[in-house]
């Protein structure tokens, strides 16, 4: 799907994903999902044609490119296969746009080095105890003399056992043991001793990309491993969770490009399919919901990329992002649903794509959070208030 308003380079930057898309990575689409592995060939496939590691600044060997082109190289790819489209939100968007912004010249180095050659930072934020009350975390990181020792069970971390460097969220104490706020550490898999990856996830869906658990077992890392917004510790997690808008465009983004896909294949199969002898979009019932299907599809992508362009200077608004999350993960999960129906028992087979797109596409309303709370980011952010969710009207430390 096009946009009007797209300049001559985006044009030119979006048929060059499409044709990756429409090519080798839907090729590869089915079996990336049955085998369940990390398609590494699809990201040299990426590296080859630079659209990894686009949003990184020129110095430090990216393309400065800015959201919304990346929204579009993510919406061609997930059209095809859902997993190379998050390859590409997670080597443009999130714990990479995180570091970026907030990280020393040493950890700005050392992240776009490590992306521009194809790792997929992975972000560790959730554990078993505190999903969507992040900051119920107990995770903890101790000064001890010149190191932090870090402590705590993450899950649903995607990219465990695969991505090299991680983005860890834990509580930070000082070394009298007094709370100073949440901090981001940049680990490196292989090297950070203590990091362990101990339990694949069986998921629903998006197959190709692991989700883990991973432990922290005293991992011991060097101060210069903290990522430090300039709002320092106490804000922190603040900061840095702002550097997540532009992952939640990113995830909206994906989950559109999976339904425009599902879209594209019920529509040619309306005219091809007969039945009453004539094709079955002659019938009013499936015209209705074609239009419907169209409707919420041009809406959700002017959302989300409004939500990006909204980032042009930084980091995407919050209220959009989160608007544009929670309306294009429903209304694509809808989407893909109908699309499916269009083709009868042939939609509910595993030769077909459709089920695998409904699979890989009912999780945008959960990870990256869920559409409940960010409902209540959008409503906050109407209301100018903050609206705590605790018992007691405040959240934990
Ligand atoms: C495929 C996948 C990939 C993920 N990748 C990552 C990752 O890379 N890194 C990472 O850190 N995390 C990741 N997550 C975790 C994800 O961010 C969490 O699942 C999400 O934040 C919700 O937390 P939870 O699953 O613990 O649900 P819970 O917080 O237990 O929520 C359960 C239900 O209660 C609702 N609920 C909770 N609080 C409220 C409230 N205040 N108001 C209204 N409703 C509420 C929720 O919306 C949900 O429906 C991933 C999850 C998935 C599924």
């Amino acid at each position: 799907m096009t946009a009007t308003g797209l300049s001559p380079d985006q044009i030119k930057l979006q048929a060059r994903a499409l044709e990756l898309a429409r090519g080798p990575v839907a090729a590869r689409a089915a079996e990336v999902d049955r085998t369940e592995q990390y398609p590494w060939d699809n990201v040299e496939l990426l590296k080859d044609a630079r659209l990894i590691g686009m949003t990184i600044p020129i110095r430090y060997g990216g393309q400065g490119k800015n959201w919304l082109d990346a929204v579009l190289v993510i919406e061609a790819l997930s059209s095809a296969c859902a997993v190379t489209g998050r390859i590409a939100v997670e080597t443009n968007m999130g714990a990479i746009s995180a570091v970026m912004a907030y990280g020393s010249e040493e950890q700005k180095k050392m992240a776009a080095d490590m992306v521009l050659a194809g790792d997929k930072p992975a972000i560790c934020i959730t554990e078993p105890d505190a999903g969507s009350d992040a900051n119920g975390m107990t995770t903890r990181a101790d000064k001890r003399g010149n190191r932090y020792v870090v402590n705590g069970r993450k899950h649903w971390i995607t990219g465990g056992g695969v991505s090299r460097l991680h983005l860890v969220f834990a509580k930070v104490y000082d070394e009298k043991g007094e709370f100073e706020g949440i901090g981001g550490f940049l680990a490196i898999r292989d090297q950070a001793q203590g990091l362990k990856i101990t339990k694949r996830e069986p998921t629903m869906g998006l197959r190709g990309i692991p989700e883990a658990v991973i432990d922290f077992e005293e991992m011991e890392l060097p101060p210069s491993a903290l990522v430090m917004p300039p709002r320092g510790l106490k804000k922190g997690f603040a900061d840095l969770m702002t550097a997540y808008n532009s992952q939640r465009v990113g995830a909206a983004t994906v989950a559109l490009g999976i339904a425009q896909g599902a879209y594209g294949l019920a529509l040619d199969w309306s005219e091809k399919r007969h039945q009453f002898g004539r094709p079955i979009n002659e019938f009013q019932g499936l015209q209705w919901k074609l239009a419907d299907m169209s409707i919420k599809l041009s809406a959700a992508q002017a959302l989300v990329y409004k939500a990006a362009e909204s980032g042009r200077d930084g980091f995407p608004d919050m209220l959009l992002a989160a608007q544009a999350k929670i309306f294009t993960s429903e209304n694509a999960i809808q989407v893909v649903n109908d699309a499916l129906q269009f083709f009868g028992a042939r939609g509910y087979s595993r030769e077909l794509p459709l089920e695998r797109m409904a699979r890989d596409v009912r999780m945008f309303t959960i990870g990256g959070g869920t559409a409940e709370v960010l409902r209540n980011v959008v409503a906050g952010a109407l209301l100018k208030k903050k609206l705590p969710q605790t018992r007691d009207g405040w959240t934990k430390d």
